[in-house]
Order: structure tokens, then sequence, then C-alpha cells
């Protein structure tokens, strides 16, 4: 059995410095919030980590705070906190209710709200071996193989689904991503966050290496912003989202002011549907309006040869979501 170092970190910046010098020293490095992934992943073998920077030890970060001019969220507030905090219950419902949804309450009582959002894919293909772009290969084994759990939009070279159920509701609600590392404090916006394969098939989000990601601002929302997470599994509980839907609308009345809708499970990141968006702008909502704002969420989707099923899933997770937030 692989021999592994714990390092428990005092702070942010200790485990960026702590990364920093383990690989300066030729080990291979892995932060581990909850650990509910990385123990995983180092057991499969695909993190070759044989360093591990410990944040339980790390007091900051773990706080959910308003400030006024919005809402900071610690990275290692776990999903339990997150899925119960009242502040995050009152106006942003989709982020606790994204929270709330994953794996099962053990997985949640540990998992932090930074593991999730970076936690690896779970293409079965990166996870048993293979060397694909994920394991620093130069081939996606899903496009001539197994791909009724891959994308149907953002896909190539690589057409692996972001795992996470909080990042889309993050992405809905603008966040603000905070990272520090070895040479300092950073700022990322959701957009620029995370990373289409085709800007980097090997990763999924703009952290390199040392960095850690410490938490999340939220820009404060109006009184009369309404949000949701409707998410569709392919067993009742306990895994990710087959498809899933965060749904942000500021609405006057019945009338759709502003809308965020953002896919999960569908693509290599969080999926923005800016036709679904531009739709829904100006309508009053019904049942016609949230059928025909699905219909418009998968005209741009590419299905591959084994998941073209997620189609209908899209159209009616997005046609709940609006209907949800409708009945209030
Ligand atoms: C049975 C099962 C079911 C699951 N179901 C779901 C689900 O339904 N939805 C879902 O979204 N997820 C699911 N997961 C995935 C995952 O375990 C959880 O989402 C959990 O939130 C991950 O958080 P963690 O703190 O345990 O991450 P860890 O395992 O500690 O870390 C995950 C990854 O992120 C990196 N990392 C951790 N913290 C940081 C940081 N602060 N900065 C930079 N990198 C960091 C680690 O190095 C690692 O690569 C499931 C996992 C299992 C085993």
């Amino acid at each position: 059995m692989k021999a592994l170092t714990n390092i428990n970190a005092t702070s942010f910046s200790d485990a960026a410095s702590a990364a920093q010098q383990a690989r300066q020293q030729g080990h291979a490095v892995a932060f581990s919030g909850g650990g509910t992934d990385l123990l995983q992943q180092i057991k499969d073998g695909t993190d070759l980590a044989d360093v591990i920077i410990n944040l339980r030890s790390v007091a900051d970060g773990r706080a959910i705070e308003s400030d006024g001019a919005g809402v900071s969220i610690g990275g290692l507030v776990t999903l339990t906190e997150l899925s119960e905090d009242p502040l995050v219950n009152s106006g942003l419902s989709a982020i606790a209710q994204a929270a709330g949804s994953v794996g099962t309450p053990q997985i949640r009582n540990v998992g932090t709200m930074a593991g999730n959002v970076t936690q690896r894919p779970w293409c079965w293909y990166y996870r048993n071996g293979f060397n694909c772009f994920k394991a620093g290969g130069d081939e996606c084994f899903s496009v001539n193989g197994e791909n009724g759990q891959h994308a149907i939009f953002g896909g190539g070279p690589s057409y692996i689904v972001h795992p996470s159920d909080v990042a889309p509701a993050l992405v809905a609600f603008d966040a603000v991503f905070q990272v520090t590392g070895p040479n300092g404090d950073r700022e990322v916006s959701a957009e620029d966050f995370f990373l289409l394969p085709i800007t980097n098939p090997e990763r999924e989000n703009s952290l390199v290496e040392n960095e850690l990601l410490t938490g999340v601002r939220i820009p404060a929302v109006s009184a009369n912003t309404v949000s949701t997470y409707h998410k569709i599994m392919d067993r009742e509980a306990w895994t990710h989202a087959e498809v899933g839907v965060a749904a942000v609308i500021q609405r006057d009345g019945n009338e759709v002011q502003n809308a965020k809708v953002v896919l999960a499970g569908v693509a290599p990141i969080p999926w923005r549907v800016q036709a679904v968006e531009d739709f829904l702008a100006g309508q009053q909502i019904s049942a016609a309006v949230a059928r025909e704002a699905g219909e418009i969420g998968v005209q741009d989707a590419q299905p591959l040869s084994n998941n073209a099923h997620k189609l209908p899933m899209v159209t009616s997770a997005i046609e709940q979501a609006i209907l949800n937030l409708a009945a209030g």
C-alpha cells in the first residue's frame, strides 16, 4: 500500500504554501476538504497524491455571512450547513436545495462547498484507469464508447459532465469565486471559473497548481428574486444529477423581469441556457410558457449515440423548475 503524508493546514494560505513546498520537493499533492471524493480517487489511482493537505484543521472559511452587498459562503461550509442555513434558505433557495440534493446525509455532513465545486468528473472511463484526457491522455473514450451519461452541450474534445449540484446554483446567482495561492488572493467570475475542455481538456476550472477555492461571494439579490433547483437522477437518491436545473428569476407579480437558467449534468461546465433566459424575460409565467421554455432549452443540444434520453429530461426539468417558481 502506498504511503501518504498528511499535513494539517492552519489556514488557507498555510495550505497553499505547504502545497507549493511539497511540490518543490517532488511530491504529488492534493487538498482535502471532506475527502468524500478525494479519498476514493486516491484508492482508485486517479489522483496520484502522496501528500494530502488536510483543510479540516483550517479555522477560516466556515461562515455564511451577509454584509448588505451580498452573501459570502466560506469554502469549508459543509453541504448540510449550506442546505440548512436560514439566510441561504430565505434569499438563495436554489443553493440550499442544490446542497441538500447531494449524495447522502453522511456525505453532506462532511463534504464542503469548495470540494463540491472542485470535485473531479465521475466519468466511468476516467474513474476506471483509462488514459483519457482527464488522466493526461489524448482521447475521450466516450465518443465511440459508453456515453449514456455524457455531455449533450459543450463537449469536445472531452465529453465529461460537470458533477457538482451546487455549482450551477452558484453560477445562476452570478457568484464570484474567491481563490488563494502562493502569490496571494484573486477573485474569478462564475463565467471565468469553469473551463470548457476546448480550453483545457484536463481540468474543469481555472485554479492553477497550489491554488485553493476559499469561498464564494453572491452579489445582493433584489426582494423580488425567487429561485429553485430541480434535479433528475437515474435512481431515487444518493447520486449525481442525470439532469439538474438552477433557475433564478426576478419577477413583478407573475411577469418575469429577468431570468438565469443553468443546467447540471449535461455539459463539462455548469451550462447556462441563454436562449431560455431571453425567452422568459417579459413573459407572464404560465404552464404554456414553462413548456416552451423547456423546449427552447434543448435547441442547441448535440447528443452522442446513447444519451438522447437527456433531451426530454432537460425539457421537463426546465418546465418543472419554472412551474415550481410560479407556485412560490
Ligand atoms: C456515493 C456518492 C454520491 C455522491 N453524490 C453527489 C451528488 O449527488 N451531487 C454532487 O454534487 N456530488 C456528489 N458526490 C461527490 C462529492 O463527494 C461531494 O459532492 C462532496 O461535496 C465533495 O466535497 P468534499 O469536501 O468531500 O471534497 P474532497 O473529496 O475533499 O475534494 C474533492 C476535490 O476537490 C479538491 N478540493 C477540495 N477542497 C478544495 C479547495 N478548497 N480548493 C481547491 N480544491 C479543493 C480535492 O483535491 C479533490 O480533487 C457524491 C459522492 C459519493 C461518494
